[in-house]
């Protein structure tokens, strides 16, 4: 930091991303991605994209990617914006709903980017927090003077709210947007995009990033209200109009039509994650259930840093949050089944010490 920074630039305090190292070669399960990789389909149209017409740019309004999505989902297509990864959109969507002023309200135990964004546009925000079972009290989510955030299921615990919470949090909130972040729903949520044609104040955001293999693509989208979809746009188009490039929107188009491929390696991860949760419980860890492609579990003797920091001499990459409530906890993403076979021999090395 120096003279020059902004008095903006200086107040940051940015959000940290689960490590990608370069130094050797680790079983990744530090940032939820997905191990089965995009769909064939996927690979070969974007494959088949790399061409002359790269020097042209993209649709801004990415109309063949919003097609796609309003077929698969059964929406029109004014209820869809799309973006450079769900993050982009939820920051965008900071920007359109939230003012200055008034306070938002997110879970404590959440999305550690929420705070982030809220930071970076001056907004007020108060947290409630999750119960001693890491659940999600909706009932204190309501008559929020700035609007409401919330992940479901959330982030990192994997703990999915049933749909009737989400409807209590929107009637609770007639006046200000509750923004629904969808990131993990396909691993066993129950998704709110049914309600956005009932709640004009109800925004749902999904990506690509997780059940459809395409993180390295940044492709997320939202759904909602045509009048909040052009709030999107309005802010999208006061900062930068081609946020989605040529490949993104063919990959993430092609990824929507395949929907077999996704189905059956969504099951994979699900079937692993169950296994892979009995397995913990055996090894003595308390473990959430989780309806995302990761779980949330503590040792309850051994703490939560020596194991994270033990896993990583072994050449495993897991989360680990070092935070009040939570510091014993590690975030495990569901890898292959060979990939979780080598963490639980390597957690027996390591609770055998
Ligand atoms: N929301 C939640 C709850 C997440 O965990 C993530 C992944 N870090 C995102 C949004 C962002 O995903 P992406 O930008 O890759 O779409």
């Amino acid at each position: 930091m120096n003279k020059y920074w902004s008095g903006l630039a200086q107040s940051l305090e940015p959000y940290v991303p689960g490590e990608q190292p370069r130094d050797k070669k680790y079983i990744k399960l530090n940032t939820n991605e997905n191990p089965y990789g995009p769909s064939p389909r996927v690979l070969e149209a974007t494959r088949a994209a790399v061409d002359d017409s790269l020097r042209l740019y993209p649709d801004p309004t990415c109309d063949m990617l919003i097609s796609a999505a309003a077929e698969s989902y059964g929406v029109s297509k004014d209820q869809i914006f799309a973006g450079n990864g769900s993050d982009e959109v939820l920051a965008f969507s900071f920007m359109a709903f939230f003012n200055p002023g008034k306070t938002i309200v997110f879970p404590n135990i959440t999305y550690s980017f929420y705070p982030v964004y809220a930071s970076l546009f001056r907004l007020d925000y108060v947290t409630t927090p999750l119960d001693s079972t890491f659940n999600i009290p909706s009932d204190q989510l309501m008559n929020s003077s700035g609007g409401i955030i919330l992940a479901n299921p959330n982030a990192p615990t994997g703990k999915a709210l049933p749909l009737s919470a989400i409807r209590d949090v929107l009637a609770g909130n007639p006046d200000t947007v509750v923004i629904v972040d969808e990131a993990y729903i396909d691993y066993g949520g129950e998704s709110a995009l049914g309600l956005i044609d009932e709640y004009p104040n109800l925004l749902v955001i999904q990506t690509f990033s997780k059940s459809r293999a395409l993180a390295g693509m940044r492709i997320g989208l939202a759904f909602g209200d045509k009048e909040l979809i052009c709030a999107l746009e309005s802010v999208k188009n006061s900062f930068n109009s081609y946020t989605l490039d040529r490949l993104a929107i063919i990959a993430g188009t092609a990824a929507l039509r395949d929907k077999e491929y996704y189905r059956r390696t969504t099951e994979k991860v699900i079937k692993t994650r169950e296994v892979f949760a009995g397995e913990l419980r055996r090894r003595n860890f308390t473990v959430t259930d989780s309806a995302a492609n990761f779980l949330f579990a503590a040792h309850k003797s051994v703490p939560g840093e020596r194991i994270f920091t033990q896993l990583r001499e072994r050449g495993i990459l897991v989360r680990h949050f070092k935070m009040p409530l939570i510091e014993n906890n590690l975030r495990i993403s569901i890898g292959t089944d060979e990939e979780m076979a080598a963490v639980l021999a390597a957690l027996d090395s390591i609770l055998s010490e």
